[in-house]
């Protein structure tokens, strides 16, 4: 994977370590997110909070967890173990953000495709809710994140990540989520800093 994320920086005059690939390790086992560790993945992203905590627990090795799926306010608490959230999307996590102890890197989500059934927030909206993320003192806002729509090529990508760009340079963002295993060379020519990779990583999931 690092030699496919490295060829596609070289081939767009990006240096490899302005990319992270984030282990979209959702579904995957104990067993196979040492492997993956051992054969030098470091970063890994998960999906749900009742999943994560006893995975990170039984993982003391692996130190950097990033939560990317839906997260419901009331889970919010739970995220001390995770250096970043990159799904803030809502008033109601950034209230619970507040209590936290100490302050987390966050991306908002954006729903880039206007889809109805997507989180994250519609791109007219950014600018209130960036506002109102920087307000709360244990948010650090870093940048956009987003899940694009279902498309066939990943060329018809390209719109989506370059619209998401080009929010992310308006509000000053450092860090870019997107891209997964179907299009991340597409991502990364339109400035991505994170993929979020799961079945090229580890092949398909079964559940
Ligand atoms: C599962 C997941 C991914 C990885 O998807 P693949 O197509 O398997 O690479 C990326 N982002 C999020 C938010 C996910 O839930």
């Amino acid at each position: 994977m690092q030699e496919r994320v490295s060829a596609a920086c070289d081939a767009c005059g990006r240096p490899a370590s302005s990319v992270a690939i984030v282990a979209a390790s959702k579904t995957r086992s104990i067993e196979t997110i040492l492997e993956a560790h051992a054969l030098g993945v470091n970063v890994f992203g998960e999906s749900k909070m009742q999943e994560a905590l006893p995975k990170i627990a039984a993982l003391p090795q692996v130190e950097r967890w990033r939560f990317i799926g839906k997260l419901q306010s009331n889970k919010v608490k739970f995220l001390a173990p995770f250096e970043a959230l990159e799904t803030l999307e809502s008033p109601a996590q950034l209230k619970e953000l507040a209590k936290l102890e100490r302050p987390i890197e966050a991306l908002i989500q954006v729903n880039i495709g206007r889809e109805p059934q997507k989180s994250g927030i519609l791109p007219e909206n950014a600018t209130e809710f960036v506002e109102s993320a920087l307000q709360c003192k244990q948010v650090s806002f870093r940048g956009f994140m987003t899940i694009g729509p279902a498309v066939r090529n990943a060329e018809e990508m390209r719109p989506y990540f370059r619209s998401l760009f080009a929010l992310n340079e308006r509000f000053g963002g450092t860090c870019l989520s997107m891209g997964m295993s179907d299009d991340f060379e597409v991502a990364i020519q339109e400035g991505s800093t994170h993929i979020r990779i799961g079945s090229a990583l580890f092949g398909a999931r079964h559940n």
